[in-house]
């Protein structure tokens, strides 16, 4: 008979949860897959595709192990397409006493379950998640009495407490962070492994998502799909990972290339971020390879990496949480432009725009410095609203949840949160491009023109930005320089400059 009722959600595929260290009979796990989840914002159907099969995956490896399991696909006729009504008619038809549900990370199904809860009238429990290395409200409290919130402080104080490339009680190798030596460009020649892929069929997933006709957009080929799907396939890619891509991970972590979308990246969001990989899992298998071959993956490359998981995702989790609600509103700068349409297309002029979105709507997949530099920086200098640009990150990326898209998009990248998550905003000219990467070489326009024909839009934009929003960034010391440059340029060349940004802000949708 069953007694308790336990949702578990589609990005909560931890198979190393307490809950399912016990088998037991008067339990029932309740996976669903309905639509509003797939349609508050339009997702990459490799998205949509991912989830749904690492769901399936999941619930046949727990009746695997003896659990009961009642899993609504999207098109069943019972499925009533919505939490709540979900569960309701499971609760009529069984004799559960309770139900339980484990820790949501988006803040707005945290909402809806804790409100479904109050209109119960049996027990209820939310559980820890038991995924993340810190809770909830931990960067809230490290913050306290601090002046500002650095994520350096926060990691290196993890880095303590859970003995990650320390010894005793000191960083290893005396230094803690590695950030001034993993800048460079790819070497002239150079030869970067092929990324790591899987050939996963899932033509029977994306013939149901097609029935069912939810919203998507992005390119799939449903019987070679390239994502892990299981925690074996994501345990496979972290070593494939550690061996072939960690070596030169930290030293091209921030390079942009012509020839290849994923770099030495580890392409391991997606896994991580439906739990299917645990975060402790990747930083001890790192660290182990490392103290093993400290050769062939130098400290900078391991530190690097490591920064990225036990740092900024966990910081970035923490800054959400004590932020939200609120976060989701903020618009620093008052930017209220569109999105330009070539943002769901591809189809620009600018190389590294066409390029970074290209590879998203093929891969669902845009590493960092594309996400940062070319889409985020573009959408700043541009003015637009940031409500646009975080749907479009959280509908285009495989790994995008809102509490690590929405602070990377909207802190990290637009700055609309006036520095909560960076100490100044993520823009920059063509210049920056150019020394990164080998797009500029295949631009149609010339990175090296500030103005006239052929003129890389991102320096007009760039001094159109400093310009227009004078007054809430001069103060800042980081800017001070730049605002030095300005002032020095004529007033002849300032025009110049704000007529040429206009003019390709007025076209943009044409760039
Ligand atoms: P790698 O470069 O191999 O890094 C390893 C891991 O570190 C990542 O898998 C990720 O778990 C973690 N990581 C790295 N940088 C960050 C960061 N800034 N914040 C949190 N975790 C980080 N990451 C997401 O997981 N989901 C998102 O929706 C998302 N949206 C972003 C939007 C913008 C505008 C920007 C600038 C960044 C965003 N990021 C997001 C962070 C980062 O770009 C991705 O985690 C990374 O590109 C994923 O690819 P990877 O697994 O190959 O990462």
């Amino acid at each position: 008979m069953i007694r308790e009722i336990r949702l578990l959600l589609g990005d909560q595929l931890n198979p190393q949860h307490t809950w399912f260290e016990d088998k037991r009979e008067d339990v029932l796990y309740v996976m669903m897959e309905i639509r509003p989840e797939y349609e508050y914002v339009i997702h990459h159907i490799q998205k949509i595709t991912g989830i749904f099969a690492a769901m399936r995956n999941f619930s046949d490896w727990l009746e695997e192990e003896g659990h009961k399991v009642r899993y609504l696909k999207i098109n069943d006729q019972d499925n009533a397409q919505s939490f709540s009504d979900n569960i309701n008619s499971l609760l009529e038809k069984t004799e559960a006493e309770k139900f339980s549900y484990l820790e949501p990370d988006e803040y707005r199904l945290d909402e809806l379950l804790l409100d479904y809860c109050k209109q119960l009238d049996i027990e209820t429990e939310m559980h820890a998640a038991e995924h993340f290395l810190t809770d909830r409200q931990d960067v809230k409290a490290f913050s306290k009495d601090r002046k500002s919130l650095i994520m350096e402080y926060f990691y290196r104080n993890l880095r303590k407490k859970y003995n990650v490339l320390m010894d005793d009680g000191d960083p290893v190798t005396g230094k803690w962070n590695y950030d001034q030596s993993n800048r460079k460009k790819l070497p002239k020649g150079h030869e970067v492994p092929k990324p790591i892929t899987y050939q996963n069929d899932l033509t029977e997933v994306y013939e149901d998502i097609q029935k069912a006709e939810l919203p998507y957009i992005g390119e799939i080929q449903p019987n070679e799909f390239i994502w892990p799907i299981s925690p074996q396939q994501a345990t496979q890619l972290l070593d494939a990972f550690v061996e072939k891509m960690l070596p030169n991970f930290g030293r091209y972590q921030d390079a942009l290339s012509d020839d290849h979308w994923s770099l030495y990246h580890s392409r391991l969001s997606f896994a991580l971020n439906t739990k299917m990989l645990h975060p402790l899992q990747v930083i001890e298998k790192v660290e182990k390879h490392w103290r093993q071959n400290g050769d062939e993956a130098d400290i900078a490359q391991v530190e690097g990496f490591i920064r990225q998981i036990l740092g900024w995702r966990e910081f970035m989790r923490g800054i959400y949480w004590m932020k939200m609600p609120e976060y989701a509103n903020m618009n620093f700068f008052e930017a209220e432009n569109d999105l330009p349409e070539w943002y769901w297309t591809g189809e620009t002029k600018m190389r590294c725009l066409s390029k970074a979105i290209g590879q998203s709507l093929e891969h669902a997949y845009a590493h960092h410095i594309q996400r940062l530099m070319i889409t985020g920086n573009f959408a700043l200098l541009a003015g637009v609203e940031p409500s646009a640009v975080d749907r479009w990150y959280l509908g285009i990326y495989i790994d995008a949840f809102e509490w690590v898209e929405i602070t990377n998009t909207r802190g990290m990248s637009q700055y609309a949160d006036g520095g909560i998550v960076g100490t100044k905003p993520y823009v920059s000219s063509a210049s920056y491009v150019h020394k990164m990467g080998d797009h500029c070489k295949h631009c149609h326009y010339d990175h090296r023109k500030k103005t006239g024909e052929g003129a890389c839009p991102f320096n007009s934009l760039y001094w159109h930005f400093l310009d227009r929003h004078r007054e809430k960034l001069e103060s800042n010391r980081r800017m001070a320089m730049m605002y030095r440059v300005w002032d020095k340029y004529s007033d002849d060349k300032k025009d110049e400059l704000r007529n040429q940004a206009e003019t390709y802000l007025s076209q943009i949708d044409q760039l």
